[in-house]
């Protein structure tokens, strides 16, 4: 994955430098981080100011993603630096889980653009509703 990271960023002409590698290094774990929580984990290793100017440009090169819920997101890294999942977004705390999509599911989907006469190249699939928790928390009050 480093490997990628460093080709991606040597083909736009930028190197891999030790902040650029920390920011990834810490978007590697399973969920995606707020920009806060993102700052936070490396902010022993560098500051808050370099860790914009790195997702900055990893946005810019695509090599993460934003998912956008109302006017909070968080970031991950996009579809060439992790294995394709999807998410399920809990519309009250914002809490994003990821999960695999079923086997099959892109011969459905396939099934479906080859209907409408389109050849499928990729697809997006976004799930909301209400985590565990925030039910529980309906229930008790
Ligand atoms: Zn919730
Ligand atoms: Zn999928």
């Amino acid at each position: 994955m480093i490997d990628l990271l460093a080709q991606t960023l040597r083909e736009a002409g930028h190197s891999l430098t030790k902040p650029r590698m920390t920011v990834f290094g810490a978007l590697q774990a399973p969920k995606p981080k707020t920009m806060n929580q993102l700052v936070t984990s490396v902010s022993d290793i560098i500051n808050r100011a370099s860790v914009y100017r790195a997702v900055a440009l990893f946005e810019e090169l695509g090599i993460i993603t934003r998912i956008q819920h109302g006017w909070k997101y968080r970031l991950e890294l996009s579809d060439a630096f992790t294995p394709h999942h999807h998410h399920l977004t809990c519309n009250k705390c914002h809490r994003i889980i990821s999960f695999d999509e079923p086997d099959r599911f892109d011969e459905i989907v396939s099934g479906i653009a080859a209907s409408h006469g389109f050849v499928l190249q990729n697809h997006g699939l976004e799930v909301y509703g209400l985590c565990p928790e925030c039910q529980t928390k309906k229930a008790a009050t």
